[in-house]
């Protein structure tokens, strides 16, 4: 026989409404409406990873590296391998997306989700292969600040140069062997590089945050496989990257939390 299921949260709910005075009912009702989640637990940042099933760019394998780096700071990851995780039900319970990924379709509505998502005040985290993710979608496009055009390969150091940036503290440059991405149809609207890739006469930008609307966004061109996903200084950049993301007023909550559970 199978074992009977566990109460879900929201009939729970439902009970305590029944006998609660009026306002309270209502108060609980508009809670519902908020990222419970967050506000359950302000002291973990939740990342939706969106990945896909395949070995190139393999997030099976990369998003658990990512995963048990993060976990120490409180920053739980996700993961899912479909673009129709883009929701606005599901992305309400995040604090910001991350994208590592080669899907070529997104639906209008997926798209609607995401835009929304980052426009109302969250974060999104598009690494490497996502700026060349439905590509045919300028509004895409734009939300990250760049689309991949082409790259060649080799072991090199990008070069940080906005130091005083709040994504580039405690950060030192790292070298791996990675793709040498080359970027077009540029987005400069509300954005700030953090790092460039200088070859020669060449600068091109590598690492930036843009804002958009009420939310932020963080893109870097590194990390094409294991040989970047297992430096420190990358997975730190991401970190970095995610925090500040989430927004000022989130991330104040995030460190606030850590420090009173610390104590
Ligand atoms: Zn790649």
């Amino acid at each position: 026989m199978a074992a009977p299921k566990r109460a879900a949260r929201c009939s729970n709910f439902g009970m305590s409404q029944r006998i609660l005075h009026p306002i309270a009912a209502v108060l609980l009702t508009l809670l519902s409406l908020l990222n419970l989640d967050a506000a359950e637990n302000p002291g973990k940042l939740k990342v939706l990873f969106l990945g896909h099933d395949s070995k190139h760019h393999n997030s099976n394998e990369y998003c658990p590296l990512i995963t048990a780096a993060l976990a120490p700071d409180d920053i739980d990851i996700e993961y899912s391998t479909k673009v129709d995780s883009l929701n606005e039900q599901n992305l309400a319970r995040f604090d910001a997306v991350m994208l590592y990924a080669n899907h070529g379709l997104i639906s209008e509505e997926q798209l609607n989700a995401l835009i929304g998502f980052v426009e109302a005040g969250k974060g999104f985290v598009p690494v490497h292969c996502a700026s060349a993710c439905f590509g045919r979608f300028p509004r895409f496009v734009s939300l990250v600040g760049a689309r991949f055009k082409s790259h060649k390969s080799g072991v090199f150091r990008a070069s940080i140069i906005a130091p005083q940036h709040p994504v580039m503290k405690g950060l030192a440059e790292f070298e791996s062997w990675d793709e040498t991405y080359v970027h077009g149809d540029h987005n400069s609207d509300g954005r700030t590089i953090l790092m460039e890739r200088v070859e020669g006469d060449t600068r091109e930008p590598w690492t930036w945050v843009r804002t958009q609307g009420k939310g932020r966004v963080f893109y870097t061109a590194s990390g094409h496989d294991d040989r970047t996903w297992k430096e420190q200084g990358f997975q730190r950049l991401l970190r970095n990257g995610i925090v500040w993301s989430v927004g000022e007023a989130r991330s104040k909550a995030w460190e606030e939390a850590r420090n009173k559970s610390q104590k």
